[in-house]
């Protein structure tokens, strides 16, 4: 990642049809990725051209849960995505040794991010998904200024501790004029083996966040879906084969591909 970004970048062009959306939320651990891979997957599964710009340089876990095996490759000026599960993925994990904590600066990710955008090699893009680091930072100021077309996903919790900290990551949004797509409930309800339901991180948290941002923003910010937990899910990102192709027919995997068919 030597030297700044010299191209433009492709999606802030006006005439770009690449739709980008960043997914965030307030705090780390809600399923963030979980809910960016399994989105990516489903959208290219049903055809679309699909990147995933994994931003998240705290917790970047991208490249583990959609199972890239390989480093991007540079061709000439441009850098070339390794391709998992018909997806182009550039993560920053990908450009720093090992497992090395990230101690980057605001200057320093707005760069990084800069030259993911304009020196990545993506093509025709149908959907670009931006995995962005958790909160209000920096990274979410970036974005708006990078690409200002951006749409907004917040991720949350069915925790009410959770889903006010959502909310003002969704919040941002406003003062940057981007669009908050709707809002994702994540961890919903555990399906007991004699079908009962345990609410381990308690409910409403999504309805919160959608009900809060509607008002915030003036403009509806629907809650999109609720996705269970489920021990496949997890053991699906660590397989890196994302739950809707490696089990379609589990209730979050159903949560999530109707997510994606709401975008
Ligand atoms: P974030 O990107 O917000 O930090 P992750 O997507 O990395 O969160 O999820 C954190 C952990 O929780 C991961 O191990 C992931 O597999 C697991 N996880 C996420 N959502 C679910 C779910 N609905 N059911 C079970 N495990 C989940």
């Amino acid at each position: 990642l030597k030297g700044g970004a010299t191209k433009d970048i492709p999606f802030a062009r006006a005439e770009s049809r690449t739709r980008v959306y960043a997914i965030a939320s307030g705090k780390g651990g809600v399923g963030k990725s979980t809910v960016t891979v399994n989105l990516a997957a489903s959208l290219a599964a049903q055809g679309l051209s699909v990147g995933i710009l994994d931003a998240d340089v705290y917790g970047f876990s991208i490249p583990r849960m959609m199972g890239v095996t390989t480093r991007p490759t540079r061709i000439s000026d441009m850098i070339l995505p390794p391709v998992c599960h018909g997806v182009k993925i550039i993560s920053v994990g990908m450009f720093v040794e090992g497992n090395a904590a990230v101690v980057w600066r605001g200057p320093m990710l707005h760069r990084a991010l800069q030259q993911f955008l304009a020196d990545v090699f993506w093509g025709d893009l149908d959907v670009l998904l931006l995995d962005l680091p958790p909160g209000t930072g920096d990274v979410a100021i970036s974005t708006a200024q990078l690409i200002p077309s951006t749409e907004i996903l917040v991720v949350t919790t069915p925790q009410t501790a959770a889903a006010e900290v959502a909310e003002r990551a969704g919040a941002i949004a406003l003062q940057t004029r981007q669009k908050v797509i709707g809002v994702v409930e994540n961890m919903s309800g555990l399906v007991l083996p004699d079908g009962g339901i345990l609410d381990v991180f308690g409910t409403g948290g999504g309805q919160i966040v959608s009900d809060s941002l509607t008002r915030s923003m003036g403009a509806p910010v629907p809650l999109l879906g609720r996705i269970p937990l489920e021990i496949d899910l997890r053991e699906a990102g660590d397989a890196g084969v994302p739950l809707v192709l490696s089990h379609p027919e589990s209730a979050s995997a159903k949560a999530l591909s109707s997510i994606a068919a709401s975008l």
